[in-house]
């Protein structure tokens, strides 16, 4: 049996983050690190655990709620998990119940099932308003034109916690393209943010700090443009088998 590839991919991509921190004068610990484990086994996420990695992103409900229910009995760090992908009404009670955070809100409808569905003893659901900001193929996502309209929806959801904002923009070959796109998400986050303190949000403007930008490929021009939590798959697990994006 070889060693694992993970606790040096691990170790290499944290080095890619601590690198552009500094380079764009971003405190290191203002950068979260989002392991995407889709398409990985179980065993693999605890690899990452055993490092000290904590937060994980799923992509398919199914597929997560059976790592989350192997990993539930662990004696390591408990993980934090995450829901990055597209949620099914039928889905949304799974979701619910057992994801500490959900990147993808494109919609009311989805918002308040995952409102009235969280459970009265766990507390309320960290959640991000997904953004298209560029009109791509990819095309869930709230236009940035309505995003200030659903915030303020989410924001009276109770068992909601609106934290910032998320996107996956169209791929880029060159760092100026990525990061012009990144750029336009902050702006809009800096906007909302903007709008929560003179609109009567300023309580819950104090904790909206999350923009959950930059992947594998393109990290270095997302912490650039402020990203705070970067979802990273491949970097740390290794390419997919097959393409599931
Ligand atoms: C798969 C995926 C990622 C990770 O992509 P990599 O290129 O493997 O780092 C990040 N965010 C979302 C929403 C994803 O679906």
């Amino acid at each position: 049996m070889t060693a694992s590839p993970i606790p040096h991919n691990l170790q290499h991509i944290q080095n890619r983050i601590r690198s552009a921190c500094e380079k764009y004068n971003r405190p290191p610990e203002s950068v979260k690190l989002l392991a995407v484990s889709k398409t990985f086994p179980a065993e693999d996420v605890a690899i990452a655990l055993a490092c000290g990695q904590q937060a994980f992103g799923e992509n398919y409900i199914q597929e997560g709620l059976s790592k989350i229910a192997s990993l539930r009995d662990t004696d390591s760090l408990a993980p934090q998990w995450h829901c990055i992908g597209p949620i099914q009404s039928n889905k949304t009670r799974q979701v619910a119940q057992h994801f500490d955070w959900v990147h993808t809100i494109d919609r009311e409808k989805t918002a308040q099932r995952l409102s009235d569905q969280r459970p009265a003893q766990l507390p309320a659901l960290n959640v991000l308003i997904q953004v298209n900001p560029d009109a791509g193929a990819n095309k869930s996502g709230t236009e940035p034109g309505q995003v200030w309209d659903l915030a303020r929806k989410i924001l009276a959801m109770p068992r909601l916690h609106l934290r910032g904002l998320m996107a996956i923009p169209e791929p880029q070959t060159t760092f100026d393209a990525q990061l012009r796109v990144h750029a336009s998400v902050k702006t809009l986050f800096d906007e909302m943010l903007r709008h929560m303190q003179v609109d009567g949000f300023a309580e819950q403007a104090a904790c909206f700090d999350t923009l959950s930008l930059g992947m594998t490929d393109d990290l270095e021009a997302a912490i650039a443009a402020g990203s705070t939590m970067v979802r990273v798959g491949s970097g740390i697990f290794g390419k997919r088998s097959h393409a599931t994006q």
